[in-house]
């Protein structure tokens, strides 16, 4: 899942980055209105996070840009500004939530955490499952023939991604898109070395294999592709 934090204190926007990462989400971080409307519109994001005073546009001209470019992403706006006015500006602009500042990031996450299941339909799973494999998005734990499966965060969100495309044949370009952030160079072979650690986890040592090369084009989750 990725996020865009467009926000232009450094602290507050490096501790936000960060704190989402090791949550396992990928994060970009923007720091003024006129990079946030530009990535935002690229719409690759599941959830924006946005402060609302920021030099160039602000929160609400950043919003409003991004909702005319017909970009439907969730948007928690963040605020040091409590007052009435000002959360009715937002919501009427089509804000999803709002968090004043300062915030306890416990409390971030779960608004983040909420918004992301909303913005499906309220209906997601937060355990995704394939054969004897079983990821718990909530518990951040992966499971495979009940054995615990170490992953670092990186590797939780490709196979995050994997699962929830599963059967589908994932470019390389789209997986940089969707679990690398924006500082990403794509002549690199990150994303090989990366599925490849991830599978020497997830299959090595077990009966059936999920993840699969296909050749010139990218990679595929799938339970019936044995010898692909
Ligand atoms: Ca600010």
């Amino acid at each position: 899942m990725k996020i865009l934090i467009v926000e232009d204190e450094p602290k507050t926007g490096d501790y936000l980055k960060q704190g989402l990462t090791e949550a396992g989400f990928v994060a970009d971080l923007a720091r003024d209105g006129w990079d946030g409307l530009e990535l935002a519109k690229d719409g690759h994001y599941d959830l924006m996070i946005l402060d609302v005073m920021l030099p160039g546009l602000d929160g609400w001209q950043v919003l409003d840009g991004v909702r005319r470019a017909g970009v439907e992403t969730p948007v928690l706006f963040l605020t040091a500004r409590d007052q009435v006015a000002d959360r009715v500006k937002g919501l009427e602009l089509g804000a999803d939530d709002y968090l004043v500042k300062p915030f306890a990031f416990a409390e971030l996450l779960a608004r983040v955490r909420t918004l992301l299941r909303r913005g499906r339909g309220g209906l997601e799973p937060t355990v995704l499952k394939v054969a004897d494999l079983e990821l718990d998005l909530l518990r951040r734990r992966a499971i495979r023939a009940g054995k615990k499966i170490d992953l670092t965060a990186k590797e939780f969100a490709l196979l995050e991604l994997l699962l929830r495309r599963q059967g589908e044949v994932l470019p390389r370009s789209l997986i940089a898109s969707l679990v690398w952030d924006m500082n990403f160079d794509s002549d690199t072979n990150v994303i090989d070395v990366a599925v490849r650690r991830l599978r020497a986890k997830i299959d090595e040592g077990f009966e059936s294999r999920l993840i699969h090369t296909v050749r010139g084009m990218g990679y595929v989750l799938d339970m019936d592709r044995d010898g692909a």
